[in-house]
């Protein structure tokens, strides 16, 4: 007889400190099949002869905390599209740091409903994104926790293959581990905390160490979504041990989370920062070409509006020629454009359209090109225009996107050669990014995604933790409830 795990996924990594909600409407949803493209789990259990049962999956650009409703229609919908009569496992791929209006942890209200519907002795895996913030109470609902380890994510699949593994061998064995859970009071700069170079590389180094040395199923380390201002904020140790192991994996965990600690201050950003004048300035100086700036402020894959035409409104004071603001988010301009033609000039007001606290910035402008963009490959494309300012050229969309690859040029016709600076409303570069970027500086620009910790309005993160208060002092403690 196969076993039968029921497969879904639900993924927003939100951000509490926007004023631009997510709704339904922002998720791809699919029911009964998986459009991610993302298969390494689905085809690692169906080749270890499990019949995997899709349910559904859905997953939006980060973006603000979650309408009440939407969050539990789509999770009704999540629940409805189990099947009847038993099954072996549930393997869910989560992001960790899902905020929701009046619920707060969407991830935790997601697990206590697969919970109380699957019953006490069912298996239940999740994937987390290393940005995670685990509300520690998630262990009283789920067996098994998998997070990513590298910052930025190139082992998303590696991690659901990891879970699904897990899963199956606790199918296998009829063991229903605990998961043990460390939090550590750290609000990590957003975009400090990469893997690759000291010391997030150590800390992952450390890890593995101690995930074989104390024989555990799984270890990991999460940083923490910086921009969800709620109680389960900041980083966790999460443990999941082996049959009559917890005392050691008790002790891996309390030493890791030590060395979290003991490592806080050490996280630099990886580029280059300035605050925006400055920064502009400097850009407009470079001898060489195309120079990169990240608008890391309004940083939509931080879950930023996107629609903050500050940066812009500095280059037209300046005025500065061949530079790209890629891009800003209005749908207003962009229905205004239905019906010109290239070179045809309008009026128009930019951005500030979705947050009240973005700057919007009145123009008269040239229509170049029109396209669609594709924030991820299979969801739906984005309309989406290129004006021209007299030398400035900016790109708009419909839908709040990101640009992190020159494939989203080739749509308009552009090329980055084409330009001095290329403005990016992301925080670090992204790799195909940084492949044609001649020099990278992040702008230190204000908003929800704001890099500088201790400018950012928390209202509702535990204190004392760090950087807020610097001089606390902290010993690891496994959380109880
Ligand atoms: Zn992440």
């Amino acid at each position: 007889m196969k076993k039968k795990i029921v497969y879904g996924s639900f993924e927003l990594e939100s951000n509490s400190l926007t004023a631009v909600l997510t709704s339904r409407k922002d998720f791809s949803v699919s029911v009964g099949r998986d459009d991610t493209g993302r298969n390494l789990a689905y085809d690692y259990m169906t080749a270890h002869g499990c019949e995997v049962v899709h349910t559904l999956h859905a997953e939006a650009v980060p973006g603000g905390s979650v309408i009440r409703e939407d969050f539990e229609s789509i999770l009704n919908d999540l629940l409805n599209a189990f099947p009847e009569g038993k099954i072996d496992g549930v393997f869910l791929r989560l992001h960790g740091a899902m905020d929701v209006v009046g619920t707060g942890s969407g991830d935790l209200a997601i697990a206590k409903a697969v919970r109380e519907k699957i019953g006490p002795d069912v298996p239940f895996a999740v994937s987390f994104d290393l940005h995670a913030d685990v509300d520690p109470r998630i262990a009283k609902y789920v067996n098994i926790i998998c997070g990513y380890r590298t910052a930025p994510h190139i082992d998303i699949e590696e991690t659901h293959l990891r879970a699904a593994k897990l899963l199956i061998s606790c199918i296998e064995h009829k063991y229903l581990p605990k998961p043990i859970i460390v939090k550590v009071p750290i609000i990590a700069d957003g975009d400090s905390m990469t893997t690759d170079i000291y010391p997030g590389n150590e800390l992952i180094g450390k890890l593995l160490e101690l995930e074989e040395e104390s024989d555990m199923l799984c270890l990991n380390i999460f940083l923490g979504n910086p921009w969800v201002d709620a109680l389960c904020a900041g980083g966790a140790i999460v443990a999941i041990p082996a049959p009559g192991r917890g005392a050691e994996a008790e002790k891996a965990a309390c030493e890791l989370a030590a060395e979290f600690w003991r490592v806080r201050g050490d996280f630099k950003f990886r580029a280059t920062t300035a605050y925006p004048d400055e920064g502009i300035d400097w850009a407009l100086s470079q001898p060489v070409s195309p120079v990169f700036l990240s608008d890391s402020g309004d940083n939509v894959s931080g879950g930023g509006s996107g629609d903050n035409a500050e940066v812009l409104a500095k280059f037209i004071e300046r005025g500065a020629k061949k530079v790209l603001i890629a891009g800003i988010a209005d749908a207003e301009v962009i229905a205004s454009c239905r019906g010109l033609n290239k070179g045809d000039t309008l009026e128009c007001t930019i951005g500030g359209k979705l947050d009240p606290a973005s700057t919007a910035v009145t123009v008269s402008a040239v229509f170049k090109a029109r396209g669609r963009l594709h924030m991820w490959p299979g969801n739906v494309a984005t309309e989406s225009v290129l004006l021209g300012i007299d030398g400035i050229d900016v790109l708009l969309s419909t839908e709040r996107i990101f640009i992190r690859d020159t494939v989203f040029f080739d749509e308009f016709g552009i090329k980055p050669e084409d330009y001095r600076v290329i403005v990016v409303k992301i925080g670090y570069l992204w790799p195909e990014l940084y492949d044609v970027a001649k020099d990278f500086m992040m702008l230190l620009t204000k908003g929800s995604t704001c890099e500088i910790m201790t400018d950012c309005d928390f209202h509702n993160v535990p204190r004392p933790i760090y950087p807020l208060d610097r001089d606390m002092q902290w010993v690891p403690e496994i959380a109880k409830f």
